[in-house]
């Protein structure tokens, strides 16, 4: 188990990476501007196009931070989704996100 202290750090980790996301997000959405030229116009639409992927990954990481959020809410914080042990702390310091043991994330790759 999670004590309150670690989890409240975890909290405040996740806010703050939910903010620094939404902030790049809306960066992305931004079409960039180089200037007027065919070759200007080509590598705004390139960007953009790589930033529409980009944003996409972020999104669904914030969604993640959102879930992990709500799990604290509910007292499961920490607790694989899967098959409920828990998510090792280490895991949890790098992805305060994760929702997900080592093991289970390993045999889910696999399937994809
Ligand atoms: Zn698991």
């Amino acid at each position: 188990m999670l004590s309150p202290d670690v989890i409240e750090k975890q909290k405040k980790s996740l806010i703050a990476e939910k903010e620094r996301l939404q902030q790049k997000i809306e960066q992305l959405k931004k079409f960039p501007d180089y200037g007027k030229s065919e070759d200007d116009n080509a590598r705004e639409l390139a960007d953009f196009q790589s930033n529409i992927s980009i944003e996409e990954q972020l999104v669904h990481l914030v969604s993640k931070i959102d879930g992990a959020l709500k799990s604290i809410d509910a007292g499961t914080y920490g607790q694989c989704l899967k098959c409920k042990a828990g998510i090792e702390d280490g895991r949890l310091e790098l992805m305060p996100y994760a929702d997900l043991c080592v093991i289970c994330s390993k045999s889910g790759d696999k399937k994809r």
